[in-house]
C-alpha cells in the first residue's frame, strides 16, 4: 500500500489542479492520497470528483499556526484530516488567513517593487488566482520575470525568513488549532516537526503537552528530515502515544519532490481514521 498523506494542489501553492493531482497520484501508483492545501478546503470537491474508484482520498488541510517562545514567534504547520469543512470556527479562521496571506503577500511584493525588482502585484495575484497567497506564488513571478531560475532559488535568496523582503503573517495559535480540528471531528498531525523554524519550539517536552491537548500524531518521514530527526521523533511519539506518518509534501513543479516519495503505514492510517468523529469520511478504499 502506497499511502501519501500530504500533498498540495493549486488550491494553495502547488502547481497541479486538484484533478491533475489525483490523476498524477493514481498514475504514480498511490493507493491513498491526502489533499492538504494550506489554509483551505477549496480543492476538496474537485479532487473528490476526479478520484478513480480504486483510490482512497483523505480530505485535509495544512493549517498555518504559530508558537511564541522567549519573545519570538515560530511558524508550525499542522495537518488536519477529515474535519467538518463547514465548522464555523475553521471557516472563519480560513477566511481570516486568506485575507492575512493577501495582505502579507502584497507587502512582500511592495518591498520588492520598491527595490526595483521587475514584478507586479497584479502578476502575483494572477498566479495565485483564488488560492490563499503564499511565497511560492511570488517565487513563480520572480522566475517568470527572469530574476531567479527556480522557486527553490527564490527561497534561497529573496523569500527566506532572513531576506530583506520578508514580512511575517499572523497565524493561528498552535494549541487553539489542535482544539479547533478536534472540535470539528478531525485529527491533527504536526507537519515536518524538524523543519527549519519548528525545531526551536517543538521540544520533546512541548510535544508531550500537545499530545495531552489532543494532538493525534507527528509527521516523521518527510523529505526535510534526516535519519537522526526521524529516530528522535519516533522515540518521542512512542513515549506520548502519538501516531507517526510519512508523506511527500508534494507541491507540483514548485518543489523537487515525487508523490509517494515518503509514505505512511496502513495501520497508522486506520488508527487516524478511527480517531475521527466520522463527520468527513475517507472516500474510496483506505485499507
Ligand atoms: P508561506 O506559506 O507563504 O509562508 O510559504 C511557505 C511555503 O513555501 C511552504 O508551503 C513551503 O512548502 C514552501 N517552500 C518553502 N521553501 C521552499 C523552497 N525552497 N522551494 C519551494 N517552496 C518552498
Ligand atoms: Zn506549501
Ligand atoms: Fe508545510
Ligand atoms: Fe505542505
Amino acid at each position: 500500500m502506497l499511502i501519501d498523506l500530504h500533498a498540495h494542489s493549486d488550491a494553495s501553492d502547488g502547481t497541479d489542479t486538484p484533478a491533475e493531482l489525483i490523476t498524477l497520484a493514481a498514475a504514480a501508483g498511490i493507493d491513498v492520497l491526502a489533499i492538504t492545501d494550506h489554509d483551505t478546503t477549496g480543492g476538496w470537491i474537485e479532487a473528490a470528483a476526479a478520484r478513480p474508484p480504486a483510490m482512497g482520498l483523505i480530505r485535509g488541510s495544512e493549517f498555518s499556526t504559530q508558537v511564541a517562545l522567549d519573545g519570538r514567534t515560530s511558524s508550525v504547520h499542522l495537518l488536519g484530516y477529515l474535519f467538518d469543512p463547514t465548522d464555523p470556527t475553521i471557516v472563519a479562521e480560513h477566511a481570516r488567513l486568506k485575507i492575512e496571506r493577501r495582505r502579507r503577500g502584497l507587502a512582500i511584493v511592495a518591498r520588492m517593487v520598491d527595490d526595483g525588482l521587475p514584478i507586479t502585484a497584479n502578476q502575483v495575484m494572477a498566479i495565485a488566482g483564488n488560492a490563499p497567497v503564499g511565497r511560492p506564488h511570488i517565487g513563480r513571478a520572480l522566475m517568470a520575470s527572469g530574476v531567479v531560475a527556480s522557486v527553490d532559488e527564490a527561497f534561497a535568496t529573496h523569500l527566506a525568513g532572513r531576506a530583506k523582503y520578508y514580512v511575517p503573517k499572523v497565524d493561528t495559535d498552535l494549541l487553539t488549532a489542535i482544539r479547533m480540528i478536534t472540535h470539528a471531528g478531525g485529527v491533527s498531525v504536526i507537519a515536518h516537526p524538524r523543519g527549519r523554524g519548528e525545531r526551536r519550539v517543538l521540544t520533546a517536552e512541548f510535544l508531550a503537552v500537545l499530545a495531552a491537548a489532543g494532538l493525534t500524531g507527528i509527521e516523521v518521514d518527510h523529505p526535510d528530515h534526516d535519519a537522526d530527526d526521524r529516530a528522535e521523533l519516533t522515540e518521542i511519539a512512542a513515549r506520548n502515544d502519538l501516531l507517526t506518518t510519512g508523506s511527500s509534501d508534494y507541491h507540483g513543479s514548485n518543489k523537487a519532490l515525487r508523490l509517494g516519495q515518503e509514505c505512511t503505514r496502513p495501520e497508522v492510517l486506520t488508527a487516524l481514521v478511527e480517531r475521527t468523529s466520522g463527520v468527513t469520511p475517507p472516500l474510496g478504499p483506505v485499507s
